[in-house]
């Protein structure tokens, strides 16, 4: 049993300390906000989505972001202000894609997300944690049939790895989510492909609800409001230093994990850690579905809409929209024309859900060159890095946190 310190309590946080504690170790989870979950952890797309699990790394996404750079609603949005990390991100970016690693590392994700999702239900069924799961599915849906084309061509390879791609006429996409019903622009819609497995959630429902068990239950220590300032390792033990308000927070522990999102990427380099994860930001609305109609005329299926890069997934009376991808920094500013494409979104396929009572919110992914997730150990031994997540920490961590832990506990 070691004294485990986990710096972070997004979901990358919370599931590496359920999985510590379950494994019989004693657990503090540290973070500089009050509460868990108030960073990207907070108003996501919703998905826990093995469909979406593809990396971003092809020529075809290079030559969308090159044009949509001047498009200022376009899915992707680059500020050409100088900074060098991005342009870092960028080349590993490019790089990456130019190893064309992207199926290699599509089909590990994908493995990774479908291990995920089974951890979720039985987290959700032993501990009895409530957020919202839906386990409907997730369809994309497309009104371009150049895009759906090209999407059913991936079938071939998908499915060697038990993706399942089923592939939908226009009218079974209305029979599978009857809220496409009532929409004159449903008839554009030229088809969809449905994984039946996938499943939606309230990632902020779910690392608060899980803090309480671990709290409760698994008997861990949540040091919250204290922010890390500088990680010290003195013989075997790993010093911990920070602020806790106006009070000195310092403490020992055997060993670190680092779960910090974009956060991380600071603490590395005090560390001499060469690590290239970009904050990628993204927006959400949250939408009340306060009236009978809305309710009514709010799909349940969670979805993708592929051309444009929106996600939605009900949860409960509420429904969520997230999309964009922006590469402007450590910025979480709310900017009102990247919002606006998420309301018109939701005006244009659901024209009966009201949106006069919706709460806009911006986030950052920490996202790696090649999508791929970190589950490392730092060149100072002891500590290690969960984070890296991109699109895809709420389909992922719960796998991830189980690849850190094993790594922490062949080490010892
Ligand atoms: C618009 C949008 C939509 C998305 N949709 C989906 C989706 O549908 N499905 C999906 O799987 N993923 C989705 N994601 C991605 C997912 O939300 C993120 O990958 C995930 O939330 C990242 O979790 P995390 O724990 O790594 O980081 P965070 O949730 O940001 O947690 C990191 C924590 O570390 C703390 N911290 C940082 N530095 C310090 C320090 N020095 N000391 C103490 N504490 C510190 C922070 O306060 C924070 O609480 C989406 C992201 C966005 C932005």
């Amino acid at each position: 049993m070691k004294k485990v310190a986990v710096i972070g309590a997004g979901i990358a946080g919370i599931t590496t300390a359920y999985t510590l504690l379950k494994r019989g170790h004693e657990v503090t989870v540290i973070d500089s906000r009050r509460y868990p979950a108030m960073a990207t952890s907070y108003a996501n797309g919703g998905q826990l989505s093995a469909s979406n699990a593809e990396t971003w790394n092809t020529p075809k996404n290079i030559l969308n972001g090159i044009r949509w750079m001047f498009k200022p609603d376009a899915p992707l949005l680059f500020n050409p202000y100088p900074e060098v990390q991005k342009y870092k991100w960028m080349m590993g970016f490019l790089l990456a894609t130019l190893k064309n690693e992207h199926k290699k590392n599509t089909l590990e994700t994908i493995d990774l997300a479908k291990e995920a999702r089974d951890i979720y239900f039985k987290i959700a069924d032993e501990e009895g944690i409530e957020f919202e799961l839906l386990k409907k599915g997730i369809l994309r849906f497309y009104d371009s049939n150049k895009e759906f084309k090209e999407d059913i061509n991936k079938k071939s390879w998908l499915e060697q790895d038990g993706m399942e791609w089923d592939v939908l006429s226009t009218d079974e996409v209305r029979q599978l989510e009857p809220a496409f019903e009532n929409n004159a622009n449903y008839e554009k819609i030229v088809g969809g492909i449905y994984t039946k497995s996938d499943a939606s959630g309230d990632i902020h429902k779910f690392c608060t609800n899980l803090e309480k068990v671990l709290t409760e239950k698994y008997s861990a220590k949540f040091q919250l409001g204290t922010s890390i300032e500088s990680i010290n390792k003195e013989k075997d033990q790993i010093v911990l230093s920070g602020r806790d308000g106006d009070e000195i927070y310092i403490a020992n522990f055997d060993r670190v994990i680092v779960c910090a999102g974009v956060g991380t990427q600071e603490i590395a380099k005090s560390l001499g850690d060469s690590m290239n994860v970009y904050p990628v930001k993204g927006y959400s609305i949250t939408i009340d579905l306060k009236d009978e109609m809305s309710r009514k005329c709010a799909p349940t299926v969670s979805l993708i809409d592929q051309p444009v890069k929106i996600v939605a997934s009900r949860l409960g009376d509420r429904f969520r929209v997230a999309g964009t991808a922006e590469l402007a920094g450590i910025n979480t500013d709310i900017r009102q024309n990247r919002i606006r494409p998420l309301l018109q979104w939701v005006e244009r396929y659901f024209p009966n859900v009201s949106t006069e009572t919706y709460t806009p919110w911006a986030g950052l992914r920490p996202m790696t060159p090649n999508m791929m997730p970190l589950t490392h150990q730092s060149k100072v031994k002891g500590i290690y890095y969960h984070t890296g997540h991109g699109h895809l920490g709420w389909t992922l961590s719960a796998a991830t946190a189980k690849l850190v832990v094993d790594k922490l506990e062949s080490d010892l």
